[in-house]
């Protein structure tokens, strides 16, 4: 696998200090309420993991799965895979945790579902923010890290399924995609 990265964009250790800031701004935010960190599957179940541990106030935890992305690199359709119970959702304030917001369908189109479906508060939370690919009106409330306009994969974040387990976040070599379309083709 690590062959087949061109560059490091953060290192572990620079990721766990970022998420570390995070968690604080995130533990103040909520401090003395009741409140779930909802994680959406698969790109943010570590970064989730990462950072609830670094909360040290009472939470509950939630998933949702969508997925947009299929096995290339292009936005698609969303697809909405599960939700979290309804009590899980009616009356509760959220922290919707993705990985990346990158056109922003995502995290929009989540965050809706929730309110439709009885959230009192939906807030959100990602790992790395693209602005500069955004489609719709939409900023994090929290966010770890800005990227330029480059296609990331590691620390949860996958092309083609691979990737997710890299414990840092990196650019493919141009090389790697062609073999693996070409595999998958
Ligand atoms: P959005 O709906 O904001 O366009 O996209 C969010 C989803 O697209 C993320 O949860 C992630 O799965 C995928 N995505 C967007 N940009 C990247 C990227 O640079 N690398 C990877 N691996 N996935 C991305
Ligand atoms: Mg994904």
């Amino acid at each position: 696998m690590h062959q087949d990265i061109d560059h490091v964009l953060f290192s572990e250790e620079a990721i766990l200090d970022g998420i570390e800031a995070v968690a604080a701004e995130v533990t103040e935010a909520y401090r003395g309420q009741e409140w779930t960190v909802v994680s959406i599957l698969k790109g943010s179940c570590i970064f989730a993991s990462d950072l609830v541990r670094r909360i040290p106030i009472p939470l509950q935890m939630a998933f949702v799965a969508a997925h947009s992305y299929g096995k290339g690199t292009q936005s698609g359709e969303l697809h909405v895979d599960f939700l979290p119970n309804g009590d899980e959702i009616e009356g509760c304030n959220i922290l919707l945790v993705d990985d990346i917001l990158d056109t922003g369908r995502t995290m929009h189109a989540l965050k809706n579902e929730l309110l439709d479906r009885g959230a009192t508060q939906v807030k959100t939370c990602v790992f790395l923010d693209k602005p500069s690919r955004r489609e719709l009106h939409l900023e994090p409330d929290f966010r770890v890290f800005e990227v330029q306009n480059e296609f990331v994969v590691g620390y949860g974040l996958d092309f083609a399924g691979r990737y997710r387990n890299l414990p840092y976040v990196g650019a493919l070599k141009p090389a790697v995609f062609e073999r693996i379309e070409g595999e998958e083709a």
